[in-house]
């Protein structure tokens, strides 16, 4: 079983909209709602993939039960911790051809529920082997959170896959999960400098192993991945796509990677799935989805090379 970690969950609003009026009124008839969270993205898409996955995190309110309902529906397992607030909306509307969005904080989450929320991780963790946690820390919650959970799990001889940015990624570096994947963008905001040129990735690659982490990625869109493990260094390019929807394909990359880790494959097999599940997402008009179909043409497709042996 894997299990993944959604911390601060939305219920995605989408309004397909002519026009916006600013200052005005703009009625919509064309909307979706939909349960968010980067989390329940790689959940939907290890499923898809064919394993077993158990969704966990915060959810409160109304919108804490629609969500349930969706992952109901979508048939995935979830056993989350009910807190006191209300799980947050987010909204992106489709207008003029341009997409504007409003992302709402999320409800602060109090100690007594962070607690809970340990005692839980604690005891889902008994049936589970790895771990993907993926997204921000709702408010309430302290920067080393992560971190605390990366411990336990290594505690218990777990595989922890950590996809978050900022402080929270920063604070969760030392403790050592088994696998991250910033991109290009988290990269620079971990390293305060830009980082572009192929030597330069390299190079923060390499700073980033003195944390001795089993696997580094760096997801790099339409031109794949960059990883290292302790020996080598790995370029893994997926092939040219028509494509439909990037949104989620980091996610999805994410469940790649736990699917491939969780049954027991080598880094290169590891890595060209997770750039495989990526890159089929990126064909998809919608969010956190893979055509199951075409996994085994588009694996078959990935180019990997070792750029350097360390
Ligand atoms: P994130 O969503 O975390 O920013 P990326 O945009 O780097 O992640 O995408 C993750 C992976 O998805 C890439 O490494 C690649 O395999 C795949 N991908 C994303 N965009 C494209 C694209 N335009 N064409 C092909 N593959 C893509």
């Amino acid at each position: 079983m894997i299990l993944t970690l959604t911390l601060n969950p939305a219920v995605d609003i989408n309004y397909k909209l002519d026009k916006l009026k600013l200052n005005g009124v703009t009625r919509c008839s064309d909307v979706t709602k939909t349960a968010g969270g980067k989390g329940l993205n790689v959940s939907r898409v290890i499923s898809l993939a064919g394993e077993d996955v158990c969704a966990t995190g915060f959810l409160g309110g109304s919108n804490g039960e629609l969500i349930k309902k969706h992952l109901k529906e979508q048939g995935l397992a979830n056993q989350f911790v009910e807190i006191s607030g209300a799980t947050r909306n987010c909204i992106a509307m489709l207008h003029d051809n341009q997409q504007t969005e409003i992302l709402e904080t999320g409800p602060a989450i109090s100690k007594l529920e962070q607690n809970k929320f340990i005692d839980e991780f604690q005891e889902l963790l008994t049936n589970c082997e790895i771990i993907a946690a993926s997204g921000s820390l709702p408010q309430g919650i302290a920067t080393d959170f992560y971190a605390q959970l990366v411990d336990i799990a290594n505690q218990n001889n777990k595989k922890f896959i950590l996809d978050t940015s900022g402080q929270a990624l920063k604070e969760a570096l030392p403790a050592k999960p088994y696998l991250i994947k910033p991109n290009q963008e988290e990269l620079e905001q971990l390293f305060n400098q830009q980082i572009t040129k192929q030597f330069e990735l390299i190079t923060a690659l390499e700073e980033l192993k003195k944390y001795k982490i089993p696997i580094i990625v760096i997801s790099l869109g339409a031109e794949g991945l960059l990883a290292a493990d302790k020996n080598k260094i790995y370029k893994i390019i997926p092939p040219q796509i028509d494509l439909s929807n990037p949104v989620g394909s980091g996610d999805a990359t994410i469940a790649g990677f736990a699917v491939g880790l969780k049954r027991g494959w080598g880094i290169e097999e590891v890595l060209k799935y997770g750039c495989t599940l990526g890159t089929l997402n990126a064909r998809e008009e919608k969010t956190g989805y893979i055509n199951s179909d075409k996994i085994e043409d588009y694996l078959a497709q990935i180019k990997l090379e070792v750029i350097k042996e360390l």
